[in-house]
């Protein structure tokens, strides 16, 4: 309706110049709503990367620190002492059986795994693949 009036009034321009301005105004609100959202859509094109790199970034930053992984007990698998279960028990990474003298990294939730399965894992997430239990929560609570 505002266009209407500003595109057929010409002649009324001069008598009611501040209504023609109000309706000016009204009608540009669209076409300015319009470019705004359009300025939005390119920036969040040219930002959307740099959003997925951000992200990627805080990802690596969410991994376990060295220095927790390296404090986390480890022990040394011998036959002899998981002779009497029933199963052997396995790495739930690397899914094969514990051999002799092979390096076993305990988290702080009990479970065990090869301490060269676990250590890249922990690298990347601070839990537990198989429970989920966090072992930073665990480090910060001793
Ligand atoms: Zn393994
Ligand atoms: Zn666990």
């Amino acid at each position: 309706m505002g266009q209407v009036y500003v595109f057929n009034t010409q002649d009324c321009k001069t008598n009611a110049f501040s209504l023609y301005v109000y309706a000016f105004i009204l009608c540009l609100i669209p076409y300015l709503e319009l470019g705004f959202a359009i300025l939005v859509f390119f920036i969040f094109c040219l930002c959307f990367p740099c959003l997925v790199r951000l992200a990627s970034y805080l990802d690596d930053e969410s991994g376990t620190p060295q220095d927790v992984i390296s404090k986390l007990p480890c022990r040394t698998f011998t036959v002899s002492k998981e002779v009497n279960s029933i199963e052997a028990p396995l790495c739930s990474i690397c899914l094969a059986e514990y051999e002799q003298d092979q390096q076993l990294r305990i988290l702080p939730c009990k479970h065990e795994f090869h301490t060269t399965c676990i250590d890249p894992w922990l690298g990347n997430k601070p839990s537990c693949p198989l429970c989920r239990a966090s072992v930073l929560n665990q480090e910060r609570g001793v």
